[in-house]
């Protein structure tokens, strides 16, 4: 019974299928739009009937294929989740909130009581994950059913972890697309965002970490899936470093409250990007050659930390690589992307001081932290470097205790918008941790 409250799975999901098959209440798979549109009432996605009609006859949803077929001849499998009973949780976490933390996790707090939903914009690096863990117990407690969901497994699998640490003795599950285990029923769920399709108004409260990133935003199937785990009445809790215009907007609609959280743990200012200058860059690295303020930037860098040199292409990594080699003889240097094999390794190796140089593309721009690293933006006027990215990126320096001087460089042929927009953003942000003193003057 308990497998199937708050879901809505397929009957090849479900564990003891022939029996929970009789008790579950049975929900269809598709609803007709007209006489020539199909909707998948899994992700939400509507469909030409005549592109998604099956030999047979039925209709099915090519989007979530991936998930297991939905087709108009099958049946998803649900049971209403039961009422919340209030209980004891024991809470072990031990460590101490700043100021600002503590501000917004009592905001959060009340915001479940009222169920009502918050977006927290909080700066890299501010610890978002320990502003959560009041709000979970007081959730758990009441006996709400509560998830934090991320579109980003490495971000699961870490987290998991660090949840289960707080809250030892309460049965908890991670569920992502590789996993092995079976699903079973708990009342605190880590899970990727595309999990949430198998899930039917199942939560109180539902957390979702980094909703600016990919695959989450822009993602229709995703939002779609968000509305139809959570319950009528629900907090639905939003965390970003750099929220989206549509989040912004909701919030100006008064359909989400905001916390903005403008101070790392730290109290030391966010470090702002300077430009400069480094014409044709993209033609002087095909030569094989290493632009001169490249080199000279590299140069003053590396004598006070290690660098992150983040480029817009994969296909030029390789020659960066090799040109700067050329140049810096004794510097260790690796290049890193998201097709490469030993991409967990070296970064590994870079956390380890194996290298002192690290080539990468965007993947890295959020959810690693490496100590006492400078960041480089070569080309930071290519498309790939939005706005978010951008501010993620400069949100890699200054995240440890220790002050070692980190900078952040964009170096680039024709200023954009976007890269203006990031150093505003970190100014603004800045400026209002100095005014509600969440700040130190440095
Ligand atoms: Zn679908």
């Amino acid at each position: 019974m308990e497998e199937l409250w708050g879901r809505k799975v397929l009957k090849k999901e479900i564990k003891d299928n022939e029996i929970l098959v009789e008790e579950g209440q049975k929900l269809p798979t598709m609803k007709e739009v007209n006489d020539h549109k199909i909707q998948c009432l899994r992700c939400g996605q509507v469909q030409l009937k005549h592109t998604v009609r099956l030999m047979n006859q039925y209709y099915y949803c090519p989007e979530c294929i991936q998930l297991g077929r939905v087709d108009t001849g099958r049946f998803f499998y649900h049971l209403p989740e039961p009422n919340p009973i209030k209980r004891r949780v024991h809470f072990a976490w031990k460590g101490e909130l700043t100021e600002g933390q503590q501000q917004v996790s009592d905001a959060l707090v009340a915001s479940v009581k009222k169920a009502e939903s918050r977006m927290i914009w909080a700066v890299t690096g501010a610890g978002k994950t320990e502003m959560l863990f009041q709000t979970i117990h007081y959730s758990l407690e009441r006996g709400y059913r509560v998830g934090i969901a991320s579109p980003r497994v490495d971000v699961c699998l870490e987290l998991f972890p660090r949840i289960q640490a707080v809250f030892p003795d309460e049965p908890a599950i991670l569920l992502h697309g590789n996993m092995k285990e079976d699903y079973a029923y708990t009342k605190l769920i880590v899970c990727t965002t595309h999990q949430l399709l198998h899930f039917y108004q199942a939560f109180d409260v539902l957390i979702i970490d980094e909703v600016d990133a990919f695959p989450f935003v822009g993602n229709l199937q995703l939002q779609y899936g968000v509305e139809q785990a959570i319950k009528k009445t629900c907090s639905l809790v939003y965390l970003t470093a750099t929220p989206t215009k549509e989040l912004t907007e909701k919030n100006t609609k008064n359909e989400v409250q905001i916390s903005i959280l403008p101070a790392r743990y730290h109290r030391r200012i966010l470090p702002v990007p300077k430009k400069k200058w480094c014409y044709k860059w993209h033609e002087k690295i095909k030569k094989g050659n290493c632009p001169k303020p490249l080199r000279d930037k590299i140069h003053t860098l590396v004598s006070k930390n290690d660098v992150l040199i983040f480029c817009p292409s994969i296909s030029l990594m390789e020659q960066l690589k090799k040109a700067i080699e050329k140049i810096f003889l004794n510097i260790p240097i690796a290049c890193v992307h998201s097709q490469d094999p030993e991409r967990l390794e070296k970064v590994l190796n870079m956390r380890n001081k194996a290298y002192r140089i690290l080539i990468t593309s965007t993947i890295l721009e959020r959810g690693v932290t490496f100590d006492g690293v400078s960041v480089i933006v070569l080309g930071s006027n290519h498309d790939v470097f939005a706005t978010s990215a951008l501010v993620q990126i400069a949100g890699r320096v200054d995240r440890k205790k220790e002050y070692t001087a980190g900078e952040v460089w964009f170096l680039h042929d024709g200023c954009t918008k976007a890269m203006n927009s990031a150093i505003q953003q970190i100014v603004e942000m800045n400026t209002l941790g100095l005014e509600r003193e969440l700040l130190d003057e440095m």
